[in-house]
């Protein structure tokens, strides 16, 4: 069994991925050649958002964004702590103070009851991740922001094609940014991220910074990055996009077996009736992690926790932690197990997985939400 099988995806794709990447290298325009142009504007019309900037990772997604919304030292970013390190690690590499904001215990998502109490006069966005694929609360993110002057960048590196109140994930705030890296539930064969935004000028500064801040050949209007996505990359997603909506019917599949197995009888992720999750991961809550685990490992099941540490508990971050800390990240830190997930994880599997599971936890623990 596999965490996520990338080869069952290549071989339903095969035939397509193939010719897509033989065009590419048939018309030799590695960088920035039609397929970026065509992916970004099948990516926007997805979405919704009017523009999408396609981009060399999803770390680099949020640096750029952050880049054009021109923050820098002195700046406060507020996010969460419960998250990949790079959420963290684009604010701080502008010179800018990541505020962390503890995370709701149901959905492991940003508590927006939280945010108002840490803004400062230094704020200047909240980045809020829409984790395991369920979009965070943008409504209440959004009106914060909104009341207080702030761009809401939302972290949608787990959560392409989720919705929200009818509104794609991406499409949920001022700026989204997602990823392509091949686990990712949109993935390319390397690295790739891309931005959604309806503001233009946000959107023209982002395609500037892309290419080291040039508004034209050598002239250097802004301080940028090298950004782009590569054309095979995006020659590959765009073969995947062919059959990404029946992949998330599969993972919606996937994960109601997974919950007419766990539901009641183990600590689930709760998830919100008015937004969809892509399952990037399906993760559960089990207080005897490192016994479980064990018994899924001599099971041959494979399995992973996102995330053992938060951020602000890491020791290049710690300095950024305040008296409060974030207990409730903490707490759900030495928790979490994610399952094996994908579209093509059959109901077997699934069974097999929540059999030594179920064996291994034992007793519900008390303090875990159901969906
Ligand atoms: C994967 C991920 C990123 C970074 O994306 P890369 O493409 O690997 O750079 C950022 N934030 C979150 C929440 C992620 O899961």
């Amino acid at each position: 069994m596999k965490f996520i099988d990338l080869k069952a995806q290549y071989q339903l794709g095969r035939e397509n991925i193939n010719a897509r990447i033989q065009a590419v290298l048939e018309h030799g325009q590695y960088i920035m050649g039609p397929e970026v142009a065509e992916l970004e504007a099948r990516l926007a019309a997805r979405t919704g958002a009017r523009h999408c900037i396609t981009v060399s990772s999803g770390t680099e997604a949020l640096l750029i964004s952050l880049m054009a919304l021109g923050i820098g030292a002195g700046d406060e970013v507020i996010t969460t702590p419960f998250s990949f390190i790079a959420t963290a690690e684009a604010i701080v590499l502008l010179g800018a103070t990541p505020v962390f904001v503890d995370i709701d215990p149901a959905t492991c998502n940003i508590d927006p009851t939280l945010i108002e109490a840490k803004i400062s006069g230094r704020t200047k966005a909240i980045m809020p991740v829409s984790l395991y694929g369920q979009p965070a609360d943008m409504e209440a993110i959004n009106a914060i922001a909104w009341r207080h002057g702030l761009s809401v960048i939302e972290d949608a590196a787990q959560s392409f094609g989720a919705t929200y109140g009818g509104k794609q994930s991406c499409n949920l705030s001022a700026i989204g940014c997602t990823s392509f890296f091949p686990s990712k539930p949109l993935g390319c064969y390397g690295d790739g991220g891309a931005i959604f935004t309806s503001d233009a000028q946000l959107a023209s500064a982002m395609r500037d910074i892309r290419v080291h801040g040039q508004s034209r050949r050598y002239v250097h209007t802004r301080i940028g990055v090298g950004g782009r996505m590569d054309t095979l990359q995006c020659a590959i997603v765009l073969a995947k996009l062919d059959y990404f909506d029946w992949e998330l019917q599969q993972r919606a599949r996937a994960a109601a077996s997974y919950d007419a197995l766990l539901s009641g009888k183990i600590g689930l992720v709760a998830r919100r009736r008015d937004r969809s999750s892509v399952f990037a991961q399906y993760t559960v809550v089990v207080e005897q992690r490192e016994r479980v685990r064990a018994a899924l490992d001599a099971a041959a099941i494979p399995s992973a926790v996102h995330y053992p540490v938060p951020m602000h508990l890491q020791p290049a971050y710690a300095r950024w932690s305040d008296a409060a800390g974030a207990p409730v990240a903490q707490a759900m830190a030495a928790r979490v197990l994610s399952l094996p997930m994908g579209p093509y994880l059959d109901d077997a599997s699934i069974a097999r997985v929540c059999a030594v599971l179920l064996d291994a936890a034992g007793a519900p623990a008390p303090s875990c939400s159901q969906p």
